[in-house]
């Protein structure tokens, strides 16, 4: 049984890691006793076990965070929640290099790209920061003897299910607007990835932040995560990670309390290079946009479509390109692609790569492991592939794309649209008319002109059909938080009847 502190070291330092759950202001260990272990996904080797939630241990946190609602929260004033998101997001930045190594510790991303994330985790939580001030409602004239008025108030009590791809971003992109509309949080964390969520709960004592408004806990999908989904005094569930489990979150909401469900889910991202674009940058971002955080982003450019006129002379440089990417130790400098993040992802992983060289596509490069210790795949591009392909249809959430050819503009916009996702979309162009014109007519909640990737905490970010429900970030973040209430009251004039 651990305690509810480890001292661990990282390839780069040594800090000390946080090992129970964070309810109510307190660590503590899960009611029922149980621990389970988190994996180092660059050697296989367990790093440390932490201190598991199940369905007792998320309600007492529900508990304390519908205390804080009605108490502590409901009595701070809304520039003072903007000034300790400020605060939690200056610690963001005293600590970029604990919470850096942890992530590239216990998700296998590269230390340099972790440092990115934290940098956007932090501007995620300045930003909503400076809304906490900024919540309001409209006055709505209707007649002399009227005076009618809007007020956004908080939701309430909000279960918060995120994935292991981006286990710090995604803490940010949750706590930032819910905190700062005034909500108060259960986050789960991912089974694969506890240990930066939990290190952060640390810096929300440090802001200042009331207890019970934030209760960060570690468990599983299908005992603590379903127990979210299905609790009675939960107001409202947001959820990252794949479209099953999003049904399955769906599903529960409906049949307890009819909680408000936001969902991010998963995507199959065309990306479209037509023969004027400048090829040079465009392979370079079609090179991002697949390989970055080695193909675990549900909005990677996982389908990639050339017009023919470039598609022989594209092809040969985009392999070329990915034989610079460096797969690695996440520790060193230069590496661009760590692990997958687990066994599971790693076998689901190589399972697709199998399936497409069954099928008869053609592999131009990758389609193996890389080395024989951890979880490292390949960079692998498949060609000769058809739109009825598995690795054409489902998401693979690896480093693994196809390259198909085509030839007109109303063709590609047709197979681009050709599934059940619809998160996001890129295309490459010079010419300004076909840029917006197939911009329009894509289904996706984003679409990138000659890039890709370019997340900003700023601009809103979700799905289309089965990609998701709402939308995160920037300003239209902020009503998924808040529920509007109508006052109306009556001036003089006649009575009713
Ligand atoms: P998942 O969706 O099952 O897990 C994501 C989160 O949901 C985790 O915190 C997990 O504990 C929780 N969860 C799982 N089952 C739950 C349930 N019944 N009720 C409530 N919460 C539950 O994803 P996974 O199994 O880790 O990965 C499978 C696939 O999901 C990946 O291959 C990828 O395609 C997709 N995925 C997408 C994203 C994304 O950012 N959209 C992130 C992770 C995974």
């Amino acid at each position: 049984m651990s305690g509810l502190t480890a001292k661990i070291e990282t390839p780069s330092i040594t800090y000390e890691q946080p090992l129970g759950l964070y309810i109510d202001g307190k660590w503590v260990k899960g009611t029922e006793g149980k621990t389970f272990e988190t994996i180092n996904p660059t050697n296989e080797k367990p790093i440390i076990a932490v201190h598991e939630a199940g369905p007792d241990d998320v309600d007492i946190a529900v508990k304390a965070a519908r205390k804080a609602l009605n108490g502590v929260w409901a009595e701070t004033l809304p520039s003072a929640r903007g000034q300790m998101l400020t605060k939690l997001a200056d610690l963001f930045d005293e600590h970029v290099d604990t919470l850096a190594a942890i992530e590239s510790l216990d998700n296998g991303k590269a230390l340099s790209m972790a440092k990115v994330d934290v940098g956007l985790s932090s501007g995620c939580l300045r930003y909503y920061g400076g809304w906490a001030d900024k919540i309001h409602g409209k006055v709505i004239d209707t007649d002399p003897e009227s005076f009618n008025y809007t007020r956004h108030e908080p939701v309430g009590v909000c279960g918060q299910i995120i994935p292991w791809n981006f286990p710090l971003l995604m803490w940010a992109w949750k706590i930032g607007p819910a905190l700062a509309t005034g909500n108060t949080v259960v986050l789960k964390t991912a089974e694969q990835t506890p240990l930066s969520a939990l290190y952060a709960a640390t810096l929300v004592e440090k802001a200042g932040i009331p207890a019970g408004v934030v209760n960060v806990i570690s468990g599983f999908g299908k005992t603590a995560g379903a127990a979210i989904a299905s609790h009675m005094d939960i107001d409202k569930v947001a959820f990252t990670g794949s479209t099953v489990t999003g049904r399955t979150i769906l599903q529960a909401a409906a049949k307890s309390n009819l909680k408000k469900v936001t969902l991010e889910l998963g995507g199959k991202s065309p990306n479209i290079v037509f023969n004027d674009a400048n090829i040079e940058d465009a392979i370079s971002w079609v090179n991002f946009g697949i390989f970055f955080n080695h193909g675990q982003c549900c909005c990677a450019g996982s389908r990639i479509y050339v017009q023919s006129g470039i598609y022989d002379k594209f092809i040969e440089s985009f392999k070329a390109r990915t034989a610079k990417n460096v797969v690695g130790d996440p520790f060193a400098a230069d590496t661009f692609q760590g692990p997958q993040v687990s066994k599971l992802q790693y076998d689901r992983i190589m399972s697709y790569i199998q399936s497409g060289k069954e099928s008869g596509a053609k592999v131009e490069t990758g389609g193996e492991r890389h080395g024989n210790e951890g979880y490292f795949i390949q960079p692998t591009i498949f060609s000769g592939v058809s739109e009825d392909m598995k690795i054409m249809q489902e998401e693979i959430f690896g480093p693994v794309c196809t390259i198909s050819k085509f030839e007109t503009e109303d063709e590609v916009i047709k197979r681009g649209n050709e599934t059940t996702y619809g998160l996001a979309a890129a295309v490459h162009t010079t010419n300004l008319n076909t840029a917006l014109r197939v911009s329009n007519a894509l289904k996706a909640g984003t679409v990138w002109v000659n890039c890709y990737n370019m997340l900003s905490y700023q601009v809103p970010f979700g799905g289309f059909k089965e990609s998701g429900i709402g939308r995160e970030l920037g300003k239209y973040a902020l009503s998924n938080y808040t529920q509007v209430k109508a006052v109306r009251m009556r001036l003089g004039g006649a009575l009713f009847g």
